[in-house]
């Protein structure tokens, strides 16, 4: 099975300098693009990208239809947007936003019961590689995160982001991030079965960038790349899915 690459700009609460030109650059890609702004601005990127091959995702969600969850955004309110991917479970919201993987997995079924290509972001701490416990952490994250999901498996992605990677200028080697996807590729498949693991995208997350980028996706079990930072100025998100258009090919 020959898994599309998916490249996914996570603006975070940040604006691009321009979507226009992402737009007009990405008509007929052999690969997928998504871009996810902060939820104030989804109505207004859905309208510029409408017609095109870019797709629109949130950054989060929670997992109730509606209630007494003041500041939250709910499924369905996504879905009247038209929206079709949600990341769940960055890095942000697990270690500034105290997301515990219980809440997390709460999420993630709720996205794949309403229909949405889910992303759930898994990654250690620095002190967790450094104690030689990241296969551990990402494992459990894993196994709670993906709990109950049982035959609904062909919207999920995972996308890999080591803690100590992301803003810092510090990506993972390219040997690292593939022992990492390989690894949770294996994970994958004792949860869900061989088949399963084996059409499941993965993507890398963590000061992805253009100069980096080519040599992580040529890695076997890299599916793409979950970039905040470099998805911010049209050129280098550009320049980025141009890259990754030559190995898709
Ligand atoms: C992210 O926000 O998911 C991320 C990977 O950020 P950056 O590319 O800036 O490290």
């Amino acid at each position: 099975m020959t898994r599309r690459i998916l490249i996914a700009g996570n603006w975070k609460m940040n604006l691009i300098d321009d979507i226009q030109p992402i737009i007009d650059n990405n008509a007929n890609r052999k690969l997928d693009i998504l871009v996810c702004p902060p939820f104030t601005h989804l109505g207004i990127v859905q309208s510029a990208v409408k017609d095109s091959a870019v797709k629109l995702g949130a950054q989060n969600v929670h997992d109730e239809d509606n209630g007494a969850f003041t500041g939250e955004i709910s499924y369905s309110f996504l879905k009247s947007l038209g929206i079709e991917y949600v990341i769940i479970g960055h890095s942000e919201r697990r270690h500034v936003f105290n997301e515990t993987d219980e809440f997390i997995n709460k999420k993630v079924r709720k996205g794949l019961k309403k229909g949405f290509q889910t992303i759930l972001c898994v990654g250690e701490t620095e002190t967790e590689r450094n104690a030689n416990r990241y296969k551990a952490v990402i494992e459990n994250q894993l196994k709670i995160g993906l709990m109950g999901i049982e035959n609904n498996f062909e919207n999920i992605i995972i996308a890999y982001e080591p803690v100590w990677a992301i803003g810092t200028g510090k990506t993972a080697t390219p040997f690292d991030a593939e022992d990492m996807h390989r690894f949770i590729r294996e994970k994958v498949a004792e949860i869900a079965g061989n088949e399963v693991a084996s059409d499941i995208r993965i993507l890398y997350g963590g000061s992805v960038k253009e100069d980096n980028v080519k040599e992580l996706l040529r890695q076997d079990n890299i599916d793409g790349a979950l970039i905040g930072g470099a998805s911010l100025k049209y050129e280098h998100f550009n320049k980025i899915i141009e890259i990754a258009e030559l190995i898709n090919i």
